[in-house]
């Protein structure tokens, strides 16, 4: 149902184009399911007992968790990190509060408490990983095809990403991410400013100084509340 009514949404003949490629790569991908799938029986388990350790802390099982299982466990492959053994070499920075940052968190086994799970929401399904000790870093943004399509449930979604291997998936790119004291985990630092506008205590190097003098970010930048007296 999914492959034929594809191309009748899309109106755009440039889109068109574009679907159609996608499309013939998803039914290559599909025949070539079962033989991928007996080959990495393996890590077919390894991916089901992760994925049941994050559908536990998240609470339900969406194509969210699917795809943020995936992608961590990609990432950490590729930086050489062991599944299920928690490091302290590993920062992680995701740039959407949903669904897939519950699953980075778990399979990661990265914190926002520990320092170890940066949240930057640009809205983007995207997470770079960090090896601190060497520098290298991979960021893994998601190839738009998680979207439910017109007649396909729930399950159907999530066995269609969990069946589609990481290069359907995923775009994998290697980045030097630009660091800064504070995005460090292990204990906060020292270094603190008090914002002359509020008053309050800014720790973790995250001030933002203008004209020589040392903000907080809510007062100069942008704050997501606004005070009722
Ligand atoms: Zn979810
Ligand atoms: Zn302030």
């Amino acid at each position: 149902m999914y492959y034929g009514t594809v191309p009748i949404i899309i109106k755009s003949s440039k889109f068109i184009y574009f679907k159609k490629d996608r499309l013939l790569k998803l039914i290559k991908e599909k025949n070539n399911y079962k033989t991928k799938n007996k080959m990495e029986n393996i890590k077919m388990s390894e991916f089901q007992e992760q994925l049941d350790k994050v559908e536990k802390f998240h609470g339900h099982l969406c194509g969210g968790i699917v795809m943020g299982t995936k992608m961590t466990m990609l990432a950490m492959k590729e930086l050489g990190f062991n599944l299920n053994e928690p490091t302290k070499d590993l920062v992680v920075f995701v740039e959407i509060g949903r669904c897939m940052a519950d699953a980075v968190q778990v399979v990661s086994g990265c914190t926002l408490g520990k320092g170890s799970l940066n949240l930057l929401d640009y809205g983007r399904f995207a997470g770079t990983f960090l090896k601190i000790s060497t520098g290298e870093a991979v960021r893994i943004t998601d190839m738009d095809i998680q979207t439910q399509v017109p007649g396909e449930s729930k399950e159907e979604l999530i066995e269609r990403l969990t069946n589609t291997s990481n290069d359907v998936l995923f775009r994998i790119e290697k980045v030097r991410v630009r660091l800064r004291e504070g995005d460090l985990p292990g204990h906060s630092s020292d270094n603190k400013i008090v914002c002359p506008i509020c008053g309050e205590i800014v720790k973790d190097n995250q001030h933002i100084i203008q004209n020589g003098v040392a903000y907080c970010k809510a007062c100069v930048v942008e704050s997501y509340y606004e005070k009722l007296d």
